[in-house]
């Protein structure tokens, strides 16, 4: 059977009315970022945040209509609240109003996004490319920061491809309360990432505008609090998507991940140029993949090189936050669901993470005492 077109799909939806504008929900704008591959459909139906939770049977009625229809395999409807209609690309982000800050924790967030209620600090884990180990390090650091005593929450904000379902183990789906959903507690975390909600074989085609709304969704309509910290595993790169997801996203600091080549370094810099752009602090960059130690006998080496992410850090003046050593144990324990800080908290390459651990959580404390509001007696 013939697959769909567009043009298909779109009359299809025509048929549905918008509750509040009266107008199909096509002409009424609500259909965004859609995407055809064969006879999967992926859209999403965009509400004002008002109407969030309360839309979902005009979901249900779009992803109905759109299967109806001859030829169609699958249909992906995603639900997207944006804060303001007709945001479609990165732009300054807007300072909060004053009574924002009733919700928020702390003073006043550096990219401008507010707060999320409950939720002490929320830093990135960035990578200026794929592959270099930015979810290894999200999801030990966030474990380290458990382990030091600190109420963590991990949310996987890398959408177009969420490892935290497979790093942790989780299979199970979130439950939802009818306004909140719940994160998934394991070793200690509460976690959340759009792969808890999406089948792993429907297909998952977003578009810039979709990702954002998804993140901040994840973000606004968690039960997360109470937390200490948040730690975002964010999508790769530096594009528009993650420009503006770092305005986006109420984030205290960034952290870099990045190999010891000098490629990846050139991204590491790349992805420090965006955080001072949207005034995120960096509080650092990680070398993984530093140090190979022979698993046979322990011979250390170092593979691609070493010491370019300190010298990087040094000469851009952001701070080195260590090594993490390019371990077999670190991959199968990732590949097995058991993270090595969960795993052998212990050995040395959980060391190496809970070191990290324990300096970011000193630098946040550190800002939060800069930050804090000073009393005047004049
Ligand atoms: P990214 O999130 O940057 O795409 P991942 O965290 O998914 O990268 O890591 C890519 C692969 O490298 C995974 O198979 C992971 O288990 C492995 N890996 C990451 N860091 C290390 C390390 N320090 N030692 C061994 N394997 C690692």
């Amino acid at each position: 059977m013939a697959a769909p077109t567009e043009a298909d799909i779109i009359k299809s939806l025509q048929t549905i009315r918008d509750p509040v504008s009266g107008k199909n929900i096509v002409e009424a704008g609500l259909i965004e970022g859609l995407a055809l591959r064969g006879g999967h459909v992926s859209f999403a139906v965009e509400v004002a945040p008002e109407r969030g939770p309360a839309s979902e049977p005009l979901r249900k009625a779009c992803e109905d209509a759109v299967s109806r229809l001859p030829g169609v395999l699958s249909v992906t409807a995603v639900l997207t609240a944006h804060r303001e209609r007709n945001a479609r690309s990165p732009r300054p982000a807007a300072r909060p109003h004053a009574h924002d800050h009733a919700h928020s924790h702390g003073p006043a967030e550096p990219s401008g996004a507010k707060g999320v209620a409950g939720v002490g600090s929320i830093i990135a884990v960035a990578s200026g490319k794929g592959g270099v180990g930015k979810s290894t390090v999200a999801v030990n650091l966030a474990l380290g920061l458990a382990a030091l005593g600190l109420k963590t929450g991990l949310l996987d904000a890398d959408i177009y491809g969420p490892s935290v379902p497979r790093l942790l183990d989780i299979k199970d789906k979130p439950r939802s309360d009818g306004k909140k959903l719940s994160p998934i507690e394991k070793f200690g975390l509460k976690a959340m990432s759009i792969g808890f909600l999406v089948d792993e074989d429907k297909p998952m085609i977003w578009r810039g505008p979709m990702v954002q709304s998804a993140i901040t969704q994840m973000l606004g309509d968690v039960e997360w609090a109470p937390l200490d910290v948040l730690v975002v595993d964010m999508p790769p790169g530096t594009g528009d998507a993650q420009l503006t997801l770092a305005q986006r996203v109420p984030l205290k600091g960034a952290i870099i991940v990045s190999t010891p080549q000098d490629l990846a370094l050139i991204d590491a810099r790349k992805g420090l140029a965006m955080f001072r752009k949207t005034e995120v602090p960096v509080l650092g960059i990680v070398e993984n993949m530093s140090l190979f130690i022979c698993p046979n006998c322990g011979h250390e080496t170092h593979i691609f090189g070493h010491g370019g992410a300190r010298e990087t850090a040094a000469r851009l003046g952001v701070d080195f936050l260590g090594e993490i050593p390019l371990v077999q144990a670190i991959r199968e324990t990732s590949d097995a669901g058991t993270p090595i800080v969960a795993q052998a908290p212990n050995g040395p390459e959980a060391r190496a993470f809970l070191a990290l651990a324990q300096k970011v959580a000193e630098k946040l404390s550190a800002r939060a005492e800069r930050s804090a509001p000073k009393i005047v007696i004049e």
